[in-house]
């Protein structure tokens, strides 16, 4: 069985006063029975690692250099992640490919680093509305899965998200059937590429337009093991009922 996952992506959205909203996270779920991951900026990891404590809620960071260290200005290692309280990164978002030009070959040489420094990848895909028009969906998926995972994945160390860009931000979300449809193919793909037992047991988020009057009809879909959620994962308030409708 697959543990359920609600992760929470809050891109360069917090400061410390924002740490509040963990507080309340954890006091709205002191006993969840799903995963929790929240990556908020890597400016508050540290520091939201110590307001966590001895609660389950993992902490992630929402991108790292595929180097350890190094002349690499601005830019942040999976170890440097790690030692700051992290315990999983979110690679290859699509606001990472699109305003950063990453390709396929650097995610999957950021996840290979992230798993050496010990923390869990969660490895967004997603299609753009011209490819999703043109039916190239999910040749633009199994592309982009073949090439970000790198082969020294694990079912521990490994989480796909798929995350249509055009969902992301918009309000716009997949039908129920167009989300199976993508996470049946990531999981036939993950299963003929890695074995039966490692590809059923490699858990597959959706993100895009998750909210909390949208998430049980999200979760009900065949081989959705969970979320990526972003504006929805900035406030308690707004995060604890999509919680809720995982588990
Ligand atoms: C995201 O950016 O990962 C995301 C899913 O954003 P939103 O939930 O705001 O669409």
């Amino acid at each position: 069985m697959r543990r359920r996952l609600a992760a929470g992506n809050w891109k360069m959205n917090g400061t410390s006063a924002d740490l509040e909203q963990i507080t309340a996270l954890m006091a709205a779920h002191p006993a969840p029975t799903v995963d929790l991951l929240l990556c908020p900026p890597a400016t508050l990891i540290h520091a939201a690692a110590r307001r966590v404590a001895d609660h389950p809620m993992m902490l992630g960071g929402q991108d790292c250099h595929a180097e350890p260290s190094g002349a690499h200005t601005g830019d942040i290692s999976a170890e440097q992640l790690a030692d700051a309280g992290a315990r999983a990164v979110i690679l290859g978002h699509s606001e990472r490919r699109q305003g950063h030009a990453e390709q396929n070959a650097q995610v999957c040489a950021k996840a290979r680093a992230a798993q050496d420094a010990g923390l869990m990848t969660v490895i967004c895909l997603g299609e753009s509305l011209d490819q999703r028009e043109a039916q190239t969906t999910l040749e633009v998926i199994g592309a982009q899965l073949a090439d970000s995972v790198p082969d020294t994945a694990t079912a521990d160390t490994l989480v796909i998200a798929y995350e249509p860009i055009w969902a992301i931000g918009t309000g716009r979300i997949p039908t129920p059937d167009q989300i199976a449809e993508v996470h049946d193919f990531i999981r036939a793909r993950l299963q003929q590429r890695f074995g039966a037992d490692m590809g059923s047991a490699v858990r597959l988020l959706y993100g895009g337009s998750v909210k909390p009057d949208n998430a049980a009809t999200v979760f009900a879909v065949s081989n959705v093991d969970g979320a990526l959620v972003g504006g929805a994962s900035l406030t308690a308030d707004q995060f604890s009922p999509i919680i809720t409708a995982l588990e």
